[in-house]
């Protein structure tokens, strides 16, 4: 296993958009457990997407299960996520490895309806709600090229630098 290195914004590798994965080999399955590893030895890392370490393909790691109380589904990999559904709108903070700097407030859907595959080529459908959807809604930005940066409405009124607590 292995902690990749994490792509910084304005890296331009960020802004690509990633291919579909056809093959559920091995190679991927170890790729996967580099990407998790990675996720987890970010600070907060509650999700982290294959782009985020220079792999264009379309792959999502999501855990919330460190946020108490909500509803989720524990860890989940995603691969080839399609969102078949929204309903509702929320506006909540949100942070990104790739922007260590900041944290910004992003307007998302509540709620959605997600299909993907897992590691082994399997597909599933999920209904999400609150920051676990809005987890998948950021990191799916992540495979089209897309930041939270990019979905901020006002750069002034809702780009924050991120404090640190000592
Ligand atoms: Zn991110």
């Amino acid at each position: 296993m292995a902690i990749l290195d994490i792509l910084k914004y304005p890296d331009p590798r960020l802004k690509e958009v990633a291919a579909e994965v056809s093959c559920f080999d091995d190679g991927l399955r170890e790729f996967i457990r580099d990407l998790e590893e990675t996720m987890r030895a970010g600070p907060g890392g509650v999700g982290i997407a294959a782009p985020q370490v220079g792999c264009m393909q379309r792959i999502v790691i999501v855990d919330v299960s460190s946020k108490p109380k909500i509803k989720q589904h524990g860890r989940l990999v995603l691969i080839n996520p399609e969102i078949m559904q929204w309903d509702g709108m929320a506006r909540g903070r949100e942070g990104c490895m790739s922007v260590p700097d900041y944290t910004g407030n992003v307007i998302r859907a509540k709620n959605i309806k997600l299909r993907a595959q897992d590691e082994e080529g399997e597909t599933h459908d999920y209904e999400m709600e609150g920051f676990e959807a809005r987890a998948v809604q950021h990191e799916i930005d992540h495979l089209d090229g897309l930041l939270f940066l990019d979905r901020l409405v006002s750069r002034r009124n809702d780009l924050f630098e991120r404090k640190v607590y000592k």
